[in-house]
């Protein structure tokens, strides 16, 4: 058995394969979600259809009394050996210059202050410095920390940055813990993301231009992200896997 795992945001995309594929490596499923009930609870059916337990919890990761009660509520899954940190939000699409403040500050609170709360929860439960068996943890970050996003959202992909460097930098922290960090940074994925901002054709517009023509499934992203989770990469970590098709 693989113990039990959190994926934030599993109610929908890469989340929602995310929670299917754990819950056929063996892994039990708590799946968050921040206001789409009915979708975590469908997520929910297919992770008990394979003979995993299921939980869903709604909390926006952004809330420090929100993340707190959902890793108590995860508690009564078992001991929590795996986090991934899949909730992201983007706001919407435009030049630098002509985003507002309010986008900015949401997008840094979700992707970044959300992702700190979750990892800090994780390792006061998984590392050995607090009594823990061990652990593993997958961030998923994007390519945009590196392309940069111009024209769409700077903002996202500095988002996606810092949770890179948290990652190498808290792999360096807890590895003699037990904790395994490491992040899989998506190419373009065909999921809801792009129409919640505002921008539904994109992938039907992008895909073709990219080096395997198409954009990934949120499930070719999920293979990744249960390899890293799961004893296979046992000698895996700080590393940040590109799951972009050559982009
Ligand atoms: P998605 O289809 O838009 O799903 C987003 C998920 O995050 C939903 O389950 C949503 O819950 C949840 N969520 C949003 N805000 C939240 C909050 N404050 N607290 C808790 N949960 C929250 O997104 P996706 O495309 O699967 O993206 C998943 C991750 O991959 C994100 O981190 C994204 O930045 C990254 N990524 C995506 C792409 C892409 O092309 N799609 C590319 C690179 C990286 P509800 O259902 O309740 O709304």
């Amino acid at each position: 058995m693989s113990g039990v795992v959190i994926v934030t945001g599993g109610s929908r995309g890469v989340g929602a394969e995310v929670c299917a594929l754990a819950a056929a490596d063996g892994f039990d499923v708590v799946v968050n979600y921040a206001s789409d009930g009915e979708a975590a609870e469908a997520v929910a059916e297919r992770v008990r259809a394979q003979g995993r337990q299921a939980l869903t919890v709604r909390a926006d990761v952004s809330s420090e009394e929100d993340v707190t009660a959902m890793f108590a509520a995860a508690a009564s899954l078992g001991p929590l050996t795996g986090l991934v940190n899949n909730a992201g939000v983007v706001g919407s699409a435009a030049r630098l210059d002509e985003h507002d403040a309010e986008t900015v500050r949401r997008v840094m609170d979700v992707n970044v202050t959300g992702v700190f709360l979750c990892l800090r929860a994780a390792v006061r439960r998984m590392s050995s410095r607090y009594g823990g068996d061990g652990g593993s943890i997958v961030n998923i970050t994007s390519v945009a920390a590196r392309l940069g996003a111009p024209g769409e959202w700077v903002h996202y992909a500095a988002s996606k940055a810092a949770v890179e460097t948290m990652t190498f930098g808290l792999a360096k922290e807890v590895a003699a813990e037990g904790v395994r960090v490491n992040a899989v940074s998506p190419g373009l994925v065909d999921t809801d993301f792009h129409a919640t901002a505002g921008v539904p054709d994109r992938v039907a517009r992008l895909g073709p231009s990219l080096p395997m023509g198409r954009a990934a499934t949120p499930g070719e992203v999920a293979e990744a992200v249960v390899w890293l989770l799961s004893p296979r990469a046992s000698y895996t970590s700080g590393a940040i896997l590109p799951v972009a098709g050559a982009r």
